[in-house]
This record gives structure tokens, C-alpha cells and sequence, in this order.
């Protein structure tokens, strides 16, 4: 029997009403006579939601303590969609990502899955249930919940189907599939049929919250045979494959990231391996760093400017005062500030791709802070209230 494994994000499981949807998308295909596996992330805004009750007893709570309030939210919408399909007088069977054999690393917050004992699921199968996995969470080694990070349960669904060897990888949203731009931002962004992991997988780490950026380098990974569907319509989604049938389009689409911030380290020494020790000491506390910018030394010093998200700015910017080097520096942070990107693998091979995006801004009458360009992906940082007409400015100009 084919295995499918399907994702319901937070929108889809909302309520009673999507819930009772969701159960019928996930009944009809096990009518069909396939094994299904469902992944299932917290309602609506649940998650967001623990966060605010969180922070109104402790601005700093532990990451672990976080995580067992986290993963709360999955596990109530697995019990309800259970109940719902139980209802329906179907087999069917919720588990959490602990009993569902789902390790993963210790890194409370944005733990990676490590491996998946499928054992308990394909029992379960076997027994013709309905198995129902709840999304973002696993178990360590230490035997303590985790969480995959923000969006965390396509993750979920595309390690569990690559345990599995699944037939299929649904990923059902509140989006009938990827677009050429976030549809809620440019009203004519269009629906792509397919997408390639690497540009797929660029978007999502740029921006595109559609998929988690990690589901898609797993998907990679394992060859996944991934989708991204609507739970809502029975529009054909969006597919996403190692490469795309169609001919190359030089964009593929424009996305924006508002979760990040600027830090500048002003007046440091123009010697030598300042670079090294101020990027070390951010690679020793895990903070990753994006585009870097340094300016060109003058009298003896030079300024040192970078990002990095928008949850690691103060604490970047903690170290970075603390430490000997850069005690009696002067070291800014500015939040308000978002990166817009265009991918496409197309533009490795054509010149004045760059030129076009920076002419959209142009025409907008958007200044440009910061660059950086890569074979599928050019990235430009620019203030935060001009990112989404920057999106449509981009988009436009491109005709995509
Ligand atoms: P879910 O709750 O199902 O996980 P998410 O909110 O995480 O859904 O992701 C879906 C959302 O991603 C859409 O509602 C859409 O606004 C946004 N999005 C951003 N960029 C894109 C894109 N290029 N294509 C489709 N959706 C996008
Ligand atoms: N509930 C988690 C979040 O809101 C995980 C997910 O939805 O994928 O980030
Ligand atoms: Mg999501």
C-alpha cells in the first residue's frame, strides 16, 4: 500500500469547521485504500499565543521550558483532529513526536531532526489507523521535548516521509501552492507548477514561509516527492523537484525577510584579523551571520557592518560589547530594516539581472543599504516600511 504523508498547517486546523475539512481531505485519500501518515501543527495562532502568555511571566524563560509550552499547541490539535476523524468512525490513532519515534538534536528552539524510528507509525499502519504525528517537536537524547523552530512541522512531514520511503509529501495550506511573490503582498503574483529544491529552498531561507527551509533540504536530500496544496481549494498545487521541466525562467520569484537587523561595529582597528575575531566570537555563541559589508579603512579604522535575525541582535550585539576587542567601541543595531531577494536559477547565465532589480527600487525611490548576490539569488537590504512595495516594485519589473 502506497504511503502519503500529509501537512496541515495552523490556518487549515483553525477551527472546528477546518478541522472537519481537513478530516475529509485526509479520509477520502485513505478511501482511495493508501497507509496515511497526518502531520499536524497548532491551531491558528496557538503558538504565538504561548509565546505572548510566556513572556508576561518571563521576558527570558529557559529554551526548554519554551518548548514544553510549544509543543502543547500541536499536540491539542492532534487529539481534536483524532477525535474528528474518530467521529467519522474511522481507525485512527495520535502521537507525539516522542512516541512517534521523531530525534532530534538538543538545540531547544531550532532542534534538528536526527533520525526517525518509524517503528510505533508502521505498527499502527498495519493495523489500517490513520496515524496522526504532531509537527515542530521531538524528543533528545536527554529525553526532553524539542522544537524544530518557527514553521517547524513541514519539517516534520518531509523527515517522516522520508523515513517512510512515502509515495507522496502533501503540504496543505492556506495557499494553493508557491507563488512568484507572497499572493498577499502582489495581487498578481502567479502560481508556479513547479519549482526546483535549490530555488524552492532559497526562498524559504529568504523569506517564503510557505515551506521551512530545512523540509526543503531534506526533500533534496531524500528525493521527497513534495507538493504544496490548498486545504481549501482543489486547485493543482505546486510541485517541487529536483529539476524543473519547464525551461529555465530567470526568476523564479521575489521574496522579503522583516526578522532580521543591522549591527554596525564602528571605528575598529584596520589591522589584520578583525574580521576573524569579530565573526569567531558570533560562530562561538551560534549566532549566524548573513550579508557583510566592510567599509574601506580610513585614518587606521574602518566599520564593520552585518546582520544577522532579528531574535539574535541584542545578544549579538552583548557579546560583541563585552569583549575585550570591541569593549570601548561604538556598536549599532538597527531592527528596522528587511532584505528583499529575487531567485531564480535562470540568472547565472544572463547579465543585467542585478541591474533590473536595483532600477525597480530606483524608479520606487528606495534606497539600498546593503548587497549581496549569489549564482540563484541576488539580496538587498533596504528600511522595513519600504519592503513590501519593494516586493511589487520587483516583481513588476520583472513581468513575473
Ligand atoms: P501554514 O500555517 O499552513 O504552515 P504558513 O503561514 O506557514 O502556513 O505559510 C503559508 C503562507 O506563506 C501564505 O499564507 C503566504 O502568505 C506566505 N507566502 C510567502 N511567500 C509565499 C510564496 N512565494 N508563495 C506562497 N505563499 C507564500
Ligand atoms: N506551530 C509552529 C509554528 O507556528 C510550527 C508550525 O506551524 O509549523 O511555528
Ligand atoms: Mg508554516
Amino acid at each position: 500500500m502506497a504511503i502519503i504523508v500529509q501537512k496541515f498547517g495552523g490556518s487549515s486546523v483553525k477551527d472546528a469547521d477546518h478541522l472537519r475539512n481537513v478530516a475529509g481531505i485526509i479520509t477520502e485519500a485513505y478511501d482511495k485504500g493508501n497507509s496515511i501518515v497526518v502531520v499536524v501543527s497548532a491551531q491558528g495562532d496557538t503558538t504565538d499565543d504561548l509565546i505572548e502568555k510566556a513572556a508576561e511571566l518571563n521576558e527570558r524563560p529557559s529554551k526548554r521550558e519554551m518548548d514544553v509550552l510549544l509543543s502543547a499547541g500541536e499536540q491539542i490539535s492532534m487529539a481534536l483532529l483524532a477525535m474528528t476523524i474518530e467521529k467519522m468512525g474511522y481507525p485512527v490513532i495520535s502521537l507525539t513526536g516522542w512516541q512517534a519515534g521523531v530525534k532530534t538534536t538538543s538545540k531547544h528552539g531550532s532542534a534538528g531532526i536526527k533520525n526517525i524510528d518509524t517503528e510505533r507509525i508502521l505498527e499502527e499502519l498495519d493495523k489500517h489507523k490513520i496515524v496522526i504525528v504532531a509537527g515542530f517537536q521531538g524528543i533528545s537524547k536527554y529525553d526532553n521535548i524539542t522544537t524544530l523552530g518557527r514553521g517547524g512541522s513541514d519539517t516534520s512531514a518531509v523527515a517522516i516521509a522520508a523515513a517512510l520511503k512515502a509515495e507522496l509529501c502533501q503540504i496543505y495550506t492556506d495557499v494553493d501552492g508557491v507563488y512568484t511573490a507572497d499572493p498577499r503582498i502582489v495581487k498578481n503574483a502567479h502560481k508556479l507548477d513547479e519549482i526546483s529544491f535549490d530555488e524552492m529552498l532559497e526562498l524559504a531561507t529568504l523569506g517564503a514561509q510557505v515551506l521551512q527551509n530545512r523540509s526543503v533540504e531534506i526533500a533534496k536530500k531524500y528525493n521527497v516527492n513534495l507538493e504544496v496544496v490548498s486545504s481549501l481549494t482543489k486547485a493543482k498545487g505546486t510541485k517541487v523537484v529536483e529539476v524543473t521541466k519547464m525551461e529555465k525562467m530567470l526568476i523564479k520569484g521575489v521574496t522579503k525577510d522583516t526578522s532580521i537587523a543591522r549591527i554596525s561595529v564602528v571605528g575598529v582597528a584596520d589591522v589584520p584579523g578583525i574580521a576573524f575575531r569579530i565573526f569567531d566570537l558570533l560562530g562561538r555563541k551560534d549566532i549566524n551571520v548573513d550579508i557583510i559589508l566592510q567599509s574601506i579603512g580610513r585614518e587606521g579604522t574602518k566599520d564593520m557592518t552585518f546582520t544577522v535575525s532579528a531574535a539574535d541582535a541584542d545578544y549579538a550585539a552583548e557579546a560583541l560589547h563585552e569583549s575585550e576587542l570591541l569593549k570601548d567601541k561604538k556598536i549599532l543595531v538597527d531592527k528596522d530594516v528587511a532584505k528583499v531577494s529575487i531567485v531564480g536559477a535562470g540568472m547565472e547565465t544572463h547579465a543585467g539581472v542585478a541591474s533590473r532589480m536595483f532600477e525597480a527600487l530606483y524608479d520606487a525611490g528606495i534606497n539600498i543599504q546593503m548587497i549581496s548576490t549569489s549564482e540563484i539569488k541576488i539580496s538587498v537590504l533596504i528600511a522595513k516600511n519600504d519592503a513590501d512595495r519593494a516586493v511589487i516594485a520587483i516583481h513588476d519589473k520583472f513581468e513575473l
